[in-house]
């Protein structure tokens, strides 16, 4: 998902700086643009599978605490060394051997370069807020290119991740989705970002003094219920006590999908009370299997439903995310309707909308809804009774809010025709008038 603000309290946007990493000290530089994903999808194609590629070497963070201890084992190494590794990757934040005492000084290089291979390399970072949002754009092991962005706000530090390098969901509005999907990232890939960003804070690198990680995101480049089995483990590792992970609390970890059903139910009976939020973006399925391509699998009506049970099971109130695309789904016809079909399914009290003004991306029309109507949206959800707060769209000023975490998108004539067709299409069905009963209100 590309969808990177949790915030409801707006800051600002001041100072942007565009930094070469080792250069952050001397000022203002321009950034590189980088080309992301697979190949542009043809409008409405979804690349449900990863193509296959060298997966990254084995990482300690890939394994359960169970795992680490037989890893070293195999490794000819004794068994208590796991934990001992684990303190310093889960609670310490470093990989760097000289820090590592409590391992014999002839083994530490040797270990480390085994359990900790480099996983990410910092191409590019990008800062604004004062650098209280930082966007770093990584490089993974085979060349794939993801971002993650960290932020800070008064209460709490977020980091956004990527969870695959590119995205198969083709979502029109949204410039990551134009690219295709690369590949899934490993646990360990998706973990590392919390960690390197953790170990920034703890050192005082990041403007708002010293700190950590205390919420997380999943709305960075890709689907991460696409990505099922490497994010639910991440998950874990997020949410582990320490040494065996992060000891973060799971209702501070926001897993986002735009509606990979049997994922939902999967994740219904992981049994983690992470926070669930789903990308909605229109209420009638004639819009929505235009804007999310994957309503043409699973229909909202369904995805609904699995968001209820969601909430029963875990307790846990359900976020709904919806960009508003100016005259393309923020007619207040379209908030009654999502209204009715949410407080269909037992009143108000299991979910919280987030609208959000779309960030524009490049090569397209559509932008943010004006304000009147963005209002007009928001009070006719409350009159539901329905929990609504706009989201703050941090880090849009660095290409670091929601659909533009893809740099730059290399697009033939054909593909840019595809998708003006495909637009033109979706401001018919926009503009269409409401049919009563053309989805289960
Ligand atoms: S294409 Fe859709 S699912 Fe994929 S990153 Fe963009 S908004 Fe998220």
């Amino acid at each position: 998902m590309a969808i990177m603000t949790d915030s409801p309290q707006p800051e600002n946007p001041e100072n942007t700086e565009i930094n070469e990493p080792d250069k952050a000290a001397e000022g203002p530089a321009t950034a590189v643009p980088v080309i992301i994903g697979n190949r542009p999808l043809a409008p409405g194609e979804l690349q449900m599978r990863a193509p296959r590629r060298g997966k990254p070497p084995v990482h300690l963070a890939d394994l359960t605490a169970t795992e680490r201890t037989e890893h070293l084992k195999s490794l000819g190494h004794q068994g208590f060394r796991a934990k001992q590794l684990s303190k310093h990757y889960f609670e310490h934040f470093t990989t760097d051997p000289e820090q590592m005492t409590d391992l014999p000084a002839a083994q530490r290089a040797e270990i480390t370069a085994v359990v900790f291979p480099k996983l990410l390399t910092e191409v590019s970072v990008q800062l604004a807020d004062q650098g209280r949002t930082v966007k770093t754009l990584w490089r993974l092991h085979d060349g794939s290119l993801v971002e993650s962005v960290l932020m800070r706000y008064k209460d709490r530090t977020t980091i956004c991740v990527s969870s695959q390098a590119g995205c198969g969901m083709n979502c029109p509005f949204c410039a990551t989705g134009q690219a295709g999907l690369t590949r899934n990232m490993s646990t360990a890939e998706i973990i590392e970002q919390v960690r390197i960003a953790n170990q920034q804070l703890a050192a005082g690198q990041v403007a708002g003094g010293p700190g950590r990680v205390t919420n997380l995101v999943f709305m960075g480049m890709g689907e991460p219920m696409a990505n099922y089995k490497a994010v639910a483990a991440s998950v874990r590792r997020l949410t582990d006590s320490r040494p065996d992970g992060f000891g973060m609390s799971a209702r501070n970890v926001t897993v986002s999908t735009v509606g990979l059903l049997p994922a939902i139910e999967k994740l219904t009976q992981e049994g983690i009370p992470c926070t669930l939020a789903i990308s909605i973006h229109a209420p009638d399925n004639e819009l929505r299997d235009e804007l999310v391509p994957i309503n043409q699998r699973y229909k909202i009506d369904d995805v609904l439903d699995a968001a209820r049970t969601y909430f029963d099971t875990t307790g846990r109130r359900v976020s709904i995310e919806y960009a508003l695309i100016r005259d393309i789904n923020d007619q207040a016809w379209r908030a009654d309707l999502l209204g009715r079909m949410l407080t269909a399914r037992g009143g108000a009290g299991w979910i919280h909308v987030n609208p959000i003004p779309l960030n524009p991306v490049p090569n397209s029309k559509w932008t943010a809804s004006d304000p009147r109507v963005e209002e007009e949206f928001v009070e006719t959800l409350r009159s539901y009774g329905i929990s609504t707060t706009v989201r703050d769209t941090r880090g849009s000023d660095i290409d670091g809010a929601c659909g533009q975490l893809a740099a730059t998108i290399v697009e033939d004539a054909r593909h840019r025709e595809d998708r003006e067709a495909r637009v033109g299409r979706v401001e018919l069905i926009a503009a269409a008038p409401h049919l009563e009963g053309n989805s289960r209100g």
